[in-house]
């Protein structure tokens, strides 16, 4: 799997200068398959002398395989391999918790229940922590197919980042990042890590406060460890040299709370500790409904003790290229005024914004105040967007498409009667008379199927944006 460049012997340290790693690796209801091919190839692939032991964290599967069974088959490791049971289901994050705390590696690393690691995999891991202990490294994470099994090599690297919703994702790696490097297969400084697959020393991750164990089943924690490992002193890379394949999911496998919003409620706690005033843009997104969250005061004392960063520094030095609403000028929901018998409730522009969703027509929808599908957000250069997907005309039509930065297409401007105006065509974004859809047609200030409010508006930006944009 690896390139060349990354087995030259000067590229890593000697062996006997690695710290040795406990392999944690947490499943709830895991297949049989999955979870052995997940240890045999840790077991395999890792230079014994590096490998203090594989720790299996059973989150309280209810399948039979994953007891007895299981037992029995771990005895061929001699001892390398142990299983520790969670008394009841706890979730993937403290489930890591209780991993960590039957480790005796002076790194953990941290794999899901579907991986398989190839040859070469852990040193260089575990080189970058030996050359800075506060370094948190993920492996370059690739596909195995959800259909064949079969491990699908890519060889390309991506980087994490995340959307205002506070949801994980992939991106380019931005072309600063390709310049500080010195070598395209070198270590890549990443905003965020996807969360499974992590390398990280066991006094450096006591010191940041391990996880929120507030954090229930699944989610967020991957966003919590990324903040706080660059806003209090540590760095986040992905390493390429480093090959680890990953079943990834098309759904959840398996039950969560009933009645609960987990994922929510965790990502409540991670806005409230360490976001500080952006906290409010994902709030907005979630139309304000934060539900019960429970106590972050600890979680706040242990940010305060620790002395981090602010939110701002992380965004400005560490994630410049992600865009901050708080600077649109406007932002919301996007309210037609038009009104006729047959629907006599307002109508407000309304998509999902992933992939599924790009270069398709935009969609209408009675407006209905819970953030979400509806929230959108007018950029300083005129871009109509949601994270990184921007309203575009489209020859007429009304699509989603990816923000490209270069207008035309993706410009709008506010008139003063209320029309959105794309400029490059000199048209203005309508309603159909039939309220169902968004198209473009010539601006007629009078048309109140073109007149759109937008939630609220920055009034300072908006001045200053009136002035200099010709509205
Ligand atoms: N997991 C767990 N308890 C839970 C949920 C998940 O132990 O309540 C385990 C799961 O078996 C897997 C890992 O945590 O090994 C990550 O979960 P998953 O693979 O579903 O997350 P994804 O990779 O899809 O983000
Ligand atoms: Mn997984």
């Amino acid at each position: 799997m690896r390139d060349p460049w990354c087995k030259a012997p000067e590229r890593i340290l000697p062996l006997s200068q690695l710290p040795r790693t406990s392999v944690i690796i947490c499943f709830h209801n895991e297949a049989w398959s999955a979870l052995l091919r997940t240890v045999h190839s840790v077991i395999n692939r890792s230079p014994p002398e590096l490998l203090e032991e594989v720790v299996l964290v059973d989150d309280a599967s209810t399948q039979d395989h994953l007891k007895q069974q299981l037992e029995n088959y771990i005895q061929r490791f001699n001892g390398k391999v142990k299983v520790v049971r969670a008394k009841e289901r706890t979730g993937l994050i403290r489930a890591r918790l209780l991993g960590a705390a039957h480790s005796n590696g002076e790194v953990l690393t941290y794999l899901d229940s579907h991986c398989e690691c190839t040859a070469g995999w852990l040193e260089p891991l575990l080189d970058r922590i030996a050359r800075n202990s506060t370094t948190v490294v993920c492996p370059n994470i690739e596909v195995i197919s959800d259909s064949t099994l079969e491990y699908m090599k890519s060889g390309y690297v991506a980087v994490g980042g995340f959307s205002w919703d506070l949801i994980f994702n992939w991106h380019q790696i931005p072309e600063r990042e390709k310049k500080r490097r010195e070598h395209m297969f070198a270590p890549v400084q990443s905003p965020t890590m996807a969360g499974g697959l992590f390398a990280i020393n066991k006094a450096f991750f006591e010191k940041l406060g391990t996880y929120d164990s507030g954090f229930d089943i699944w989610g967020g924690e991957n966003l919590e460890l990324s903040f706080k490992t660059w806003m209090c002193g540590g760095t986040l890379e992905i390493v390429p040299c480093s090959h680890v394949g990953h079943i990834f999911r098309k759904r959840s496998p398996y039950k969560w709370r009933d009645g609960v919003n987990v994922l929510r409620k965790n990502t409540v706690r991670l806005a409230e500790v360490w976001l500080d005033e952006y906290k409010t843009i994902y709030y907005e997104r979630i139309a304000n409904n934060l539900g019960d969250y429970g106590d972050v005061s600890s979680r706040k004392k242990l940010r305060e003790s620790l002395q981090c960063q602010s939110f701002g520094w992380y965004l400005k030095n560490i994630y410049p290229e992600l865009f901050v609403p708080s600077e649109a000028i406007a932002r919301g929901d996007i309210r037609n005024l038009y009104r006729n018998n047959k629907s006599p409730s307002s109508m407000c522009i309304d998509s999902p914004a992933k992939k599924g969703n790009l270069h398709k027509p935009l969609g209408v929808f009675p407006c209905h105040k819970q953030g979400g599908n509806q929230y959108w957000m007018l950029s300083k250069t005129g871009e109509i967007r949601r994270d990184d997907v921007c309203v575009d005309n489209n020859g007429g039509s009304v699509i989603l498409y990816n923000c490209h930065g270069s207008k035309g297409n993706q410009e709008w401007l506010l008139e003063d009667w209320g029309g959105i105006k794309n400029p490059s065509s000199g048209k203005c974004l309508a309603l159909t008379e039939a309220k169902d859809k968004l198209v473009m047609e010539h601006c007629v200030e009078s048309e109140f199927r073109q007149k759109w409010l937008f939630e609220n508006y920055n009034r300072t930006a908006y001045d200053h944006w009136k002035n200099n944009n010709l509205l």
